[in-house]
C-alpha cells in the first residue's frame, strides 16, 4: 500500500475541516454539514418532512430547528448568496461595497426580515377579563414590514385590529398585538394570507365574540418593478364573528380606524 507523504507547505499539517459540532464552526466561511456531508438546510427539511409538516414561505418552522442551527443557516445562505452575486457577474473581490454583501443579506433574511419563520411565537401573557369588558377595542395602526413571497420585495404597511371580547375572553397586553403581528409578517408573505393567519391566531388566543383585521400596504414589487405604479396600495380586511354578522359593529370599527 503506498504511503502518502505529507507535502511540505506553510500550512499546519492537520487541516481537518471543523465540523458543525465544534463551537468555532460559526467563524469559518464554509457552511456547516452534518456527519454525512448534508447541508444543514437539508437536515432541517428532512425533520419537517418526517413530521409531514408544511414549510411554505409563510410557515413557521421553529419547532424543527435546534439551538445554534440558525447561525449555521446564516453561513449556508451566505455561501449561496455569494454564488448569486458571482452569477450576477459582480466583482465582490475588488468592489469594496459588495465584499460582505452575501453575509449581510443572509443575516438580514434569517435574523431580521424573515425571522418570523425561524423563531418561536412570542409568549403572550393572558389576563382574565376581570372587568368583563365587552366593548369594541381597536389596536393600531401597527407598522407592518414584510416581503412578498413572489419577488421577495418589501411590503410596507399598517394593520388595525378590532376585538370584541366576551366576558369569558382572555385578554392580552396591548404590546402583544404588535409582537404577534411582527412575528407573522416577518416572513415572505401574501397579504391576503397574512391577514387571515393573524385573525386565526387572535381568535385562538383571545376567543373573542368577534375579531377584525384591516391591512393597508405598499407593495414594492408594484413600484420598483413590474407596472412601476407608485401609488398602488393593497387593502385587505378579515371580519370574523360579530364583525361579520353585525353591520353596525363593522361600520363603527371601519369609521374609527383612521387610514389617512
Ligand atoms: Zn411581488
Amino acid at each position: 500500500m503506498p504511503i502518502k507523504k505529507p507535502v511540505a507547505t506553510n500550512k499546519p499539517l492537520v487541516t481537518k475541516k471543523p465540523t458543525p459540532q465544534k463551537a468555532d464552526h460559526l467563524k469559518i466561511k464554509e457552511s456547516p454539514k452534518d456527519q454525512s456531508g448534508l447541508p444543514l438546510s437539508v437536515v432541517i427539511r428532512r425533520r419537517i418532512e418526517a413530521q409531514k409538516a408544511r414549510f411554505h414561505a409563510n410557515d413557521n418552522i421553529s419547532a424543527f430547528i435546534k439551538p445554534g442551527e440558525l447561525e449555521g443557516l446564516v453561513d449556508e445562505v451566505a455561501e449561496k448568496m455569494q454564488a448569486v452575486l458571482e452569477s450576477l457577474v459582480i466583482d465582490t473581490k475588488n468592489d469594496h461595497n459588495t465584499q460582505n454583501t452575501s453575509r449581510r443579506v443572509a443575516k438580514m433574511y434569517l435574523q431580521e426580515v424573515f425571522n418570523g419563520r425561524y423563531v418561536v411565537q412570542p409568549t403572550l401573557t393572558k389576563f382574565p377579563n376581570v372587568s368583563r369588558l365587552n366593548e369594541l377595542m381597536i389596536i393600531g395602526p401597527i407598522t407592518v414590514r414584510s416581503a412578498c413571497s413572489h419577488h421577495l420585495c418589501p411590503i410596507m404597511g399598517r394593520i388595525w385590529i378590532g376585538v370584541l371580547p366576551s366576558k369569558e375572553s382572555a385578554l392580552i397586553g396591548l404590546s402583544k398585538y404588535s409582537r404577534l403581528t411582527e412575528w407573522v409578517m416577518c416572513r415572505p408573505q401574501i397579504q391576503e394570507e397574512a391577514v387571515v393567519e393573524l385573525a386565526d391566531m387572535l381568535e385562538k388566543k383571545i376567543r373573542p365574540v368577534g375579531v377584525a383585521v384591516v391591512m393597508d400596504a405598499d407593495h414594492f414589487c408594484m413600484q420598483w418593478r413590474g407596472v412601476k405604479d407608485r401609488d398602488s396600495k393593497m387593502i385587505n380586511s378579515v371580519m370574523r364573528g360579530a364583525f361579520l354578522k353585525d353591520s353596525n359593529l363593522r361600520r363603527e370599527f371601519l369609521a374609527l380606524i383612521d387610514r389617512k
